[in-house]
């Protein structure tokens, strides 16, 4: 018997072809498939006569086949075949093409409903390739069709019948995981009811039933795991700090720190100085000053005998740290390694000795800070930078290099309130709202090919001043084929040498450069060896080079408004005037929108809203970057009162229950667990 994690390939027509391309859709098992919901719908539940088939659109129709289906050979070894259907209404002529078969399966006096594109004119109606199912025995049409997102080698019609036949397989496997008085309590429907119709709606009314129950599940879920992962910290101690002064770090800053920043700090001091870890959330717009705050804990714990690790998501943010970093820590005595992938044997050796032995404080580094021959003596603090680019587990990854350290988090994305509460929902959070004084704002304008001319002028005029000039240029590919990388941006930059700019010095960093040479690429640039950097997006994420006043993106559109924002917040940080350039041929009513926005506000909070509304959470963070269950159903910018709801019906549940240990429960924590994918590690 079929269980819900049997292999896909158990069901009709699906073999190890078709099995590798719903893979790419991430449906791998009977649950995947059932789970994969459609993106939208179509109504085929009007049933038209044949006369009164809507020219140039898609409908359904029943129809007696009048004439036995004739076969010709058309060229290239083809075949197609044709065939009169009438009702009491009219003829609609039907043509397949290289269906061979429907010769000898369709016979005259047989009726069928037919679905297609009607072609022909006022007096004879034409369909090629319908689909068509008899009367009675019909998945495909006479109904409301899901329509689902697709991949190579996988249709529509291949898809709905797959599904078919798992919500047949799973019909009597499901366990609610909704307790029976809380389903009731809100009332929502049944899992069988819910996920039959959220596929193959019965009615609009149906749909809406199904989808609500899922929404809320899964918000649900989401919200009781999250409880669930906080709860686990609770009653265990984090590393011991008492509470210091923090004046003496505060002085060695060459600049006095904004309000927002001491408040951020004083929050994470409380907390270490609390008696469980710290799990907090520091988050701020580009600039605004993560960094000290972050290094003032990192002061801290060394101040209470502490070790500390730092972990950028680049190679070349994690040099920036420690470049900024060391200097600070090391008039206080406390000495800082930098750990990466390139770091160098010999070195990596004595750091790791120095880790182990405690004769290093505070460790900067990328994920190899995870490695698993790196062992701190005393890891009392794990930072973690730009948030959203590590998942849970990887976060998880770092925490377990310490018995329950202090965790700090720093993201550089804004974060609605409305998913921060979703996505964070275990860390505490403080928000810095304010940047430190004297940043101007960045001007931004949304162009389109017809400025370049003028364009070219003014970055001429801003290299001339002495300032230099962000370019980025995001891969452009045709369909799903991306461009080499290298080449593609090599091309570009060539093309600026040789032809636009060969007065100018112009660097090129692309994602497939070695660390080593993205390092040397930007040392220079920030140097200020080179006047105009071309990159792809390799530049995103925290690199700091104040004499960099304007950011050009090429093809804006292919960007969220959250990255563009990231990608902005990368000049404005010096003292001269700086802009932003969003260059963008394409003339859709959607990318206008955005492109508005950004020239509208430099605050991230609000950019992040917008983004939110228009394009959903999925897309926000990127495909399950963030290391929780994507949300599949839910949609946080129109589901707001549903998301309420659940959260208000899971801390009660998790009030009642913290651990989720009474039998009724079970089902419900056995899904989470599986969910978060932190069997037996964290969630225990
Ligand atoms: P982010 O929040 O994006 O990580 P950073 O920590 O990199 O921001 O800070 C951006 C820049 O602002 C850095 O050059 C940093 O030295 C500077 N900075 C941070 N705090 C202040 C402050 N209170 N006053 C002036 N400059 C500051
Ligand atoms: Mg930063």
């Amino acid at each position: 018997m079929a269980q819900l994690s049997t292999d896909v390939r158990y069901i009709k027509g699906i073999g190890e072809t078709r099995a590798k391309a719903l893979e790419k859709l991430e449906i791998r098992t009977l649950r995947d498939l059932v789970c994969y919901f459609p993106r939208a719908y179509e109504d085929r539940t009007r049933l038209y006569t044949v006369r009164d088939l809507p020219l140039g659109e898609s409908a359904c129709v029943r129809a007696m086949v009048a004439s036995e289906p004739e076969a010709r050979r058309i060229g290239g070894g083809r075949v197609l075949v044709k065939l009169r259907a009438v009702d009491e209404t009219g003829t609609l002529d039907v043509t397949f093409f290289n269906q061979a078969y429907r010769r000898d399966s369709l016979h005259t006096g047989e009726t069928y409903l037919f679905f297609g594109k009607v072609e022909g004119n006022l007096l004879r109606r034409r369909m090629t390739n319908p689909l068509l199912e008899r009367e009675g025995q019909q998945l495909l049409t006479g109904r409301i069709m899901p329509v689902y997102p697709l991949t190579a080698g996988i249709s529509q019609p291949l898809l709905c019948r797959a599904v078919r036949q798992g919500l047949d397989e799973c019909r009597d496997l499901w366990e609610d995981v909704l307790p029976e008085d809380l389903r009731m309590a809100h009332r929502l429907c049944y899992v069988n009811y819910a996920y039959e119709n959220i596929h193959f709606p019965a009615t609009p009314e149906a749909l809406d039933v199904a989808r609500r129950r899922l929404v809320f599940e899964e918000l649900f879920l989401l919200r009781c795991g999250l409880r669930l992962l906080r709860n686990r910290r609770r009653g265990v101690a984090g590393p011991l700090c008492k509470a210091r002064d923090m004046a003496a770090f505060y002085e060695a800053l060459p600049f006095s720190l904004t309000g927002a920043q001491r408040r951020a700090i004083e929050d994470a001091a409380a907390d270490m100085a609390g008696d469980r870890p710290m799990n907090r959330l520091c988050q701020g717009d580009v600039g605004s000053g993560k960094t000290m705050v972050a290094a003032a804990c990192i002061w801290f714990a060394a101040q209470n005998g502490w070790q500390s690790a730092m972990m950028a998501p680049t190679e070349i943010l994690a040099r920036q740290h420690f470049e900024n970093l060391s200097p600070l820590f090391e008039r206080f005595g406390l000495r800082c390694a930098l750990l990466t992938g390139s770091t160098r044997a010999a070195d990596r050796r004595e750091i790791l000795a120095g880790l182990q032995s405690g004769r290093i404080h505070v460790a900067i580094g990328t994920h190899a800070l995870l490695s698993e021959d790196v062992i701190y003596g005393n890891l009392g603090l794990v930072v973690t930078d730009e948030q959203h680019r590590f998942g849970v587990n990887q976060r998880a990854a770092l925490g377990k290099k310490a018995e329950n350290p202090h965790m700090l988090v720093l993201s550089a994305t804004p974060i609605p309130r409305t998913l921060a509460l979703v996505i964070y929902g275990d860390l505490d959070v403080s928000v810095i709202y304010e940047l430190p004084p004297g940043r101007q704002k960045v001007d931004t304008f949304a162009v389109n090919e017809s400025y370049r001319q003028r364009i070219n002028a003014f970055l001429r005029k801003q290299a001339a001043q002495g300032h230099q000039v962000f370019v980025v240029c995001p891969l452009v590919g045709e369909g799903d084929v991306l461009p080499d990388e290298r080449k593609a941006a090599t091309a570009y930059a060539e093309k600026l040498r040789t032809e636009v700019f060969p007065d100018l010095r112009i660097a090129l960093l692309h994602g497939k450069m070695k660390p080593r040479e993205k390092e040397a690429v930007m040392a220079s640039f920030a140097a200020g060896e080179s006047d105009i950097l071309v990159s792809t997006t390799v530049i995103e994420v925290g690199v700091d080079v104040p004499n960099a006043t304007v950011m050009l993106v090429e093809n804006a559109e292919r960007f969220g408004l959250s990255q563009l924002h990231q990608l902005r917040g990368r000049v404005g940080r010096g003292g001269a005037k700086s802009y932003c350039i969003l260059i963008s041929d394409s003339d859709s009513e959607e990318t206008r929108r955005r492109l508005k926005v950004m020239t509208a506000t430099n605050d991230g909070f609000r950019i992040a809203e917008e983004d939110l509304k228009l394009r959903g959470p999925g897309d926000f963070f990127g495909k399950r970057q963030h290391g929780l269950p994507c949300l599949q159903v839910a949609d946080l910018s129109c589901d707001m009162r549903l998301l309420d709801e659940a959260q208000r019906a899971a801390q009660e549940l998790m009030a009642s229950d913290p651990g989720l240990a009474q039998p009724s429960h079970e089902p419900l924590r056995r899904r989470i667990h599986e969910l978060f994918a932190l069997h037996g590690e964290g969630m225990n």
